[in-house]
């Protein structure tokens, strides 16, 4: 602009020179006529000139308005402009088109528009629109549009070119159609609402999953596919949305149009506007019908053996988990047969694997045939096979032993016919091996190896004298015996459980627990060597190291400033009288007071002999030491029996307490207990209070003692006293 305003400015100076060189020479120069003569018409030259000028110094002002105004709307347009003479050099150049051809205005002014940024033939000579190829700096080449037109009113002719990145709008359609042809093909079902939930489109794949066409879907509440069931789940999910959340990969179920429902994964999300404002939202449903199909036949394969159908030994290890927890609860015995193939190889290699994998079929069934309807059989891998012989009775006649002699029989008999496979005859033969709970083993993989071993000694017997029937085989040392062995080494450990009163929070007691820190398997919990223990003397031996144990470890917990109790769990139902006598010796022999240790009985060991253990109690109480009632509910005792019991504290059963709450028969039971500790003046202690609500029930309820994992899980002796002080100092926090 301003060259054209240079433009201007010299036409108006050359004018004005020319006119005060006229009126000079007018006034001096001319001849003839008088100066006085000459100088009128001068003056009025002069006069005319400075009328000229005064209009040219006007014009030039206002020109200079429309300088500054056209340079202001350049510099603010959005669109590249560009001025160019008629030679299509460059004149001017908003910022807008500096930023389209990547170049400065100062290295593009006075340069050629054809100079590669314009190529092609001279767009800036033809007005109107025309579409071309343009290039930046870079040489990227880019459409762009060019609108040319002829400023007006100059002497000069240039040219103003408006220049539009098409690319950019092409880009942004592109993707507009892009989007749409995606949303058309999709599996998916995507819908768009308001943010009332009105449905606003409605995609093929909406109607394919949801069987409503886009026609009857539009214009309707999303409540359409909602089922009845669930009233709420859709009103809830776009509140949440319409608060700019979104929802991922919601799994739940949509009705059809048919009313058939269908399994979906749905992530919602809101849309906003550029002021960041919810103004619709986006559905997309996926169905997952197939997923939750597969989802079943992977949980299938997860617990059984593909080639027979048989469970698998993840399955089995439950099962058996399940069998030992019941086995001890209710004193009953649990047999596992580990079953092994003979020559299994052999037949492979001979027959080929499509000839084994049918006689591991074939054996399957015969051991199903074999078993009784409530053994599980189960395929351990390879050749070998197991059987689960749980609930056998532990004195019964027969016993569990004779019971899995005779089911290893019949697996031995149906494995040694031979069977038919493609016309040829294969000897199948098997060897078995037993191991007994809790005569054997007392944990699940301990069983596992003690039955695989002895199904390897059966083999071996049989290898060494060919022909002899395949036999059941012996665990080789007895449980007792090793646990006899662990007492001599030292093998057993004592951990300890915090008791808490749940008034104030603070730990008023530990209760001891013992653990066998086994060489080979580990820290063991009771219930994997305490029932085998109590079924023989040895429990006599163990309690006595226990008691011993805790009258040294506890001491200067029970008798020193944390001043609590340590309780004992104590098998009272194979007690002779004169062990309340050596109980008694052993306290006061460690330093202790009777009153300072409880002594825990469980509910079913008190009601054995009922009037010989009630004697014993007695004995105890009168000589100061505590009683407490353990797993409480679980036994059968009499109230009136109860009653008469010398008791300081009934320990409410875990298994009440797991299902509080939400068991209202959980509930009452608990309650009733608490009461009834209440009416004979003892303390309620709740056993295995997992949960903050279990401990807010019962303290509700007025039970006033507690012990669980919610607090702490037994530890060992050198974290009781950092424990005491961490209840001590934030008993609130728990
Ligand atoms: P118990 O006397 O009823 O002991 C409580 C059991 O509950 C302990 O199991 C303890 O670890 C567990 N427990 C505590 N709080 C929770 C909880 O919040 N959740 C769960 N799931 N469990 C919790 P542990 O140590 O395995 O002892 C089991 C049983 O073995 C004892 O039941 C007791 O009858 C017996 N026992 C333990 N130590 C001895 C002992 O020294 N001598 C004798 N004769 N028996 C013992
Ligand atoms: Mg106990
Ligand atoms: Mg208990």
């Amino acid at each position: 602009m301003s060259r054209v305003r240079r433009h201007h400015g010299a036409i108006w100076w050359v004018g004005a020179l020319g006119a005060a060189v006229a009126a000079a020479w007018w006034l001096f120069a001319g001849s003839g006529t008088a100066w006085y003569w000459r100088a009128g018409p001068a003056l009025i030259w002069l006069v005319l000139l400075a009328a000229a000028g005064g209009a040219a110094i006007t014009a030039a002002r206002r020109s200079d308005r429309h300088d500054a105004l056209g340079r202001a709307v350049m510099a603010s347009s959005p669109d590249a402009i560009v001025v160019v003479d008629e030679h299509g050099a460059v004149v001017e150049l908003n910022p807008a088109a500096e930023r389209m051809f990547g170049r400065s205005r100062d290295a593009v002014v006075g340069r050629a528009l054809g100079d590669g940024m314009l190529p092609g033939d001279a767009v800036w000579a033809q007005e109107g629109r025309q579409e071309v190829t343009a290039r930046r700096a870079d040489g990227e080449a880019f459409p762009v549009e060019v609108s040319a037109a002829p400023v007006v009113g100059l002497a000069e002719r240039l040219q103003v070119l408006h220049v539009r990145d098409l690319g950019e709008r092409r880009r942004s359609d592109r993707a507009a159609s892009d989007l749409a042809a995606i949303v058309q093909s999709s599996d998916d079902a995507i819908v768009s609402l308001s943010p009332e939930g009105l449905i606003e489109s409605w995609n093929p794949g909406a109607e394919r999953l949801y069987g409503h066409t886009a026609a009857e879907a539009i214009g309707r509440q999303i409540s359409i596919v909602e089922p009845r069931g669930r009233p709420g789940e859709t009103p809830a999910m776009l509140a949440l949305v319409r608060r700019g959340q979104a929802v991922e990969g919601l799994e739940t179920l949509r009705v059809r149009r048919d009313g058939s429902e269908v399994h979906v994964s749905l992530s919602v999300s809101p849309i906003v506007d550029a002021a960041g404002e919810v103004i619709g939202i986006a559905e997309i449903g996926r169905d997952i019908t197939a997923r939750k199909q597969v989802d079943r036949r992977v949980a299938y394969l997860a617990y059984h053996d593909d080639l027979t159908g048989l469970p698998n030994r993840l399955m089995f290890a439950e099962h058996l988990d399940l069998a030992l927890a019941r086995a001890q609860r209710h004193g009953r015995e649990v047999a596992v047969l580990y079953v092994d193939l003979d020559d299994f190889k052999h037949v492979n290699d001979t027959y080929g694997h499509g000839a084994g994998d049918q006689l591991l079929r074939q054996v399957a069934r015969r051991l199903e045939r074999a078993t009784r309807a409530t053994d599980l059989v189960a395929r351990h891998g390879g050749d070998e096979f197991l059987v689960l012989a749980a609930d056998l009775p532990a004195d019964g006649s027969p016993g569990a032993r004779e019971i899995s002699g005779t089911i290893a029989d019949h697996i031995a008999h149906a494995l040694s016919v031979p069977a038919t496979i493609d016309g040829a005859t294969i000897a199948a033969g098997g060897s078995v091996g037993i191991a007994v709970y809790p005569e054997d083993a007392g944990s699940r993989d301990e069983l596992l190896r003690r039955a695989d071993a002895a199904m390897y000694r059966s083999k071996e017997v049989a290898r060494r004298s060919p022909g002899a029937a395949a036999g059941p085989g012996r665990a080789q040392v007895p449980l007792t015996a090793r646990m006899q062995l662990a007492l001599e080494r030292g093998e057993f450990v004592l951990h300890y459980q915090p008791i808490l009163r749940l008034e104030d929070m603070r730990m008023v007691g530990v209760e001891a627990l013992i653990r066998w820190n086994h060489p080979d398997d580990g820290l063991l919990a009771p219930a994997a060597f305490i029932p085998v223990a109590e079924r023989t003397n040895l429990i006599t031996a163990i309690s006595e190291w226990v008691l011993d144990e805790v009258c040294r470890v506890a001491r200067p917990w029970v008798t020193g400033e944390m001043g609590i109790q340590a309780a004992v769990n104590m098998p009272i139902a194979r007690w002779s009288r004169d062990a309340a006598d050596r109980l008694l010796r052993t306290i006061r022999a460690g330093g202790l007071e009777p009153g300072q240790i409880v002594v825990e009985v469980s509910e079913s060991s008190a009601m054995v002999e009922p009037d010989r253990t009630q004697a014993i109690l007695h004995d105890l109480h009168r000589n100061g030491v505590k009683l407490a009632i353990d797993d409480f509910g679980t036994g059968h005792s009499s109230l009136s029996r109860l009653t008469e019991m010398p008791v300081s504290t009934l320990k409410i059963d875990r298994a009440f307490v797991r299902d509080i709450p939400a068991s209202t028969h959980a509930n009452a039971i608990a309650t009733t207990i608490i009461q009834l500790a209440r009416n004979i003046g003892a303390d309620a202690l709740a056993e295995g209070i997992e949960t903050p609500e279990q401990c807010e029930f019962l303290k509700r309820e007025g039970c006033t003692l507690g012990q669980g994992f919610l607090f702490s899980p037994a530890v060992p002796a050198d974290e009781v006293e950092p424990l005491f002080e961490r209840f001590a100092r934030e008993p609130a926090t728990r």
